[in-house]
């Protein structure tokens, strides 16, 4: 059984964004770029089912700028077999996402398309829900176990209210929580074997996605600074400021 990983080439966790001064989003520039943290728990769980003998082949994908190829070379360092690079330079938004993995699904006909839950630098937390609209699949979000047998899933998540459990028949799509697994340390050996793997090029165009923006971003803000806080001389006085000047936000 095949396991398809998409992973996203973002801002490293590490780096404090900035807000560029037009407003019109991020600043990107001398920025350090790294795979999506959810994305690397996604390669790490489906080069796990591998090597537990229950996935034959892990292909990773990306869909972005020449830049992702790092990205997917990362990916085949941790583990997977082969990549494929969806190269564009547009916006790519999640719905567009959604279509160019609803091509590569078809192509590839995977049991199963692990994703990251959402991508840290927008944290929309989409795609894979389109996804598995578009391709008419079930979808267990925010994994944090996942158990493969019998042609189907079981795949354990958190909800507010305690943990559940739930049986998707495959082909199906899961997104990862944190908790899934820790993913492994990548090894310089396995650096240098996943410079010799296959990493396939297409264009948006060869799978017949129209990929052009349907949203557009009206401005980008830092978030308000917040004022410093007061100290009060007893608990008497924080009880009455409690009651006089606290709001419920
Ligand atoms: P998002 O909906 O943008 O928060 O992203 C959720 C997940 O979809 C990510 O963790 C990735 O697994 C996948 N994804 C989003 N954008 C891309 C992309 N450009 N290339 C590959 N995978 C992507």
């Amino acid at each position: 059984m095949k396991i398809l990983v998409p992973v996203k080439r973002v801002i490293d966790y590490n780096v404090k964004v900035r807000v560029r001064p037009d407003g019109a989003g991020v600043d990107i520039a001398n920025v350090r770029m790294s795979m999506n943290p959810f994305d690397e728990i996604a390669v790490e769980e489906a080069v796990r089912q591998k090597e537990a003998g229950v996935a034959t082949e892990v292909i990773a994908v990306s869909a972005g700028v020449t830049q992702a190829q790092e990205t997917l070379r990362t990916a085949l360092a941790i583990g997977a077999d082969r990549a494929i690079l969806i190269e564009s330079n547009e916006d790519l938004q999640p719905l567009a996402v959604a279509k160019l993995l609803k091509a590569l699904i078809d192509r590839e006909q995977p049991s199963l398309v692990i994703l990251g839950k959402q991508a840290i630098h927008d944290d929309s937390n989409q795609t894979g829900q389109m996804l598995a609209a578009l391709a008419g699949l079930p979808q267990a979000t925010f994994a944090s176990k996942v158990v493969v047998g019998d042609g189907m899933a079981t795949v354990s998540r958190e909800v507010d209210g305690g943990a559940e459990t739930l049986s998707l028949k495959l082909p199906a799509v899961v997104t990862t929580d944190l908790r899934l697994n820790e993913p492994r340390y990548v090894t310089l050996p396995n650096i240098m074997k996943a410079k010799k793997k296959p990493l396939e090029t297409l264009k948006p165009e060869d799978l017949g996605v129209d990929v052009s923006p349907r949203l557009k971003m009206l401005k980008v803000g830092e978030p308000p600074k917040r004022s410093a806080g007061v100290k009060v001389a007893d608990v008497k006085t924080l009880a009455e400021k409690l009651k006089t000047e606290a709001k419920v936000l």
